[in-house]
C-alpha cells in the first residue's frame, strides 16, 4: 500500500543516476511522491536505468525552481543531514523521524523529507525552512551516504512504522481432541504394522505424543499424518490378505 502524504525533496541533485536509484529506493519502500527541485540532471539513461522499473515514480515526479514551492503545502519539513549540526536544531534519528512523519501523515498532514546536493549537501537557508533534522547515525569520519541509500534508510523506517502488509493465514491449530485422534490412530497403526507390542506401548507411545506436541500440528497436517497411517494400515492389511 503506497503511503500517502509522504514527500521526497531532492535538492539540486547533480547525478541523474542518483535521482533514479531514489525512485527505486522509493518505490521498494511504498513512497511515491518525489519533487525535484532544480536538478542538475533528470532522465538521463542512467537515471532510468538505475530506477530500474521504478518509471512511475520518475514520470509523476514534479520539478520545482525552488524549495518553497516544493513544500508549499507541508505542514512537516524534515531535512536530512549528514553531519550532526551544533545549532540548536531538533535533531531525530531515523526511528524518531519515521514515528513523527507517520503519525502526521496519517492525520492527513502532508510532510516532506528534504535532502540535500551530492557534494555539499543543505544549506542553512535551506535548513531553516526545516522544523527537525534528521541524521542517520554512521562513522563520524565517514558520514555521508549516497542520496538514495540515505533515502532507503529513512524509507525503511517509515515502512516499519506500516502494519504488516499480508499476515499468513492463521493456523487453525489441533485441538486436544484433534490430538487424542491422532494417538489412538498411531498406537492401533503401529500396533497393525508389527512395530508396537501392545504390552510395552506406553513407555513409547509417550514419547510420540511428546513429539507431536511440540510439534503443535494444525488440523490440517493432523489429516495428512492420520491418511498416511491409514495408507500403511490398509498396505498391512492388503499383504495380510
Ligand atoms: N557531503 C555532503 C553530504 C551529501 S550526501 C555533506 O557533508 O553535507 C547527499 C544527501 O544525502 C545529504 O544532503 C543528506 O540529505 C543525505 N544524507 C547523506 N548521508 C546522510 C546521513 N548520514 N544522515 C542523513 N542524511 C544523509
Amino acid at each position: 500500500m503506497p503511503m500517502k502524504n509522504v514527500r521526497i525533496v531532492l535538492v539540486e541533485t547533480s547525478h541523474g543516476g542518483n535521482i533514479g536509484a531514489v525512485a527505486r529506493a522509493m518505490k521498494n519502500m511504498c513512497l511515491e511522491d518525489l519533487a525535484l527541485v532544480n536538478p542538475r540532471q533528470f532522465m538521463t539513461e542512467e537515471c532510468v536505468a538505475r530506477a530500474s522499473g521504478a518509471d512511475d515514480i520518475l514520470h509523476e515526479a514534479r520539478v520545482y525552481k525552488s524549495l518553497d514551492e516544493a513544500l508549499a503545502d507541508c505542514t512537516l519539513v524534515v531535512g536530512a543531514s549528514a553531519r550532526l549540526r551544533t545549532v540548536a536544531w531538533p535533531q531525530l534519528d531515523p526511528r524518531q523521524c519515521a514515528e513523527l512523519v507517520a503519525e502526521r501523515a496519517a492525520q492527513g498532514q502532508q510532510a516532506a523529507l528534504v535532502f540535500g546536493r551530492e557534494r555539499t549537501g543543505l544549506t542553512n537557508a535551506e535548513l531553516e525552512r526545516c522544523q527537525y533534522l534528521v541524521h542517520i547515525p554512521a562513522n563520524p569520519d565517514y558520514s555521508s551516504l549516497n542520496l538514495a541509500m540515505a533515502v532507503q534508510v529513512l524509507g525503511y523506517e517509515l515502512m516499519m512504522q506500516q502494519p504488516p502488509m499480508a499476515s499468513p493465514q492463521p493456523r487453525e491449530l489441533a485441538t486436544a481432541a484433534d490430538m487424542q485422534g491422532l494417538f489412538s490412530h498411531l498406537e492401533q497403526a503401529l500396533e497393525d504394522i508389527g512395530f508396537l507390542d501392545p504390552r510395552k506401548s506406553d513407555k513409547l507411545m509417550r514419547r510420540l505424543k511428546r513429539l507431536f506436541h511440540r510439534a503443535e500440528p494444525d488440523q490440517d497436517e493432523i489429516r495428512i499424518l492420520r491418511g498416511i497411517l491409514s495408507a500403511a494400515q490398509g498396505r498391512k492389511s492388503a499383504r495380510r490378505e
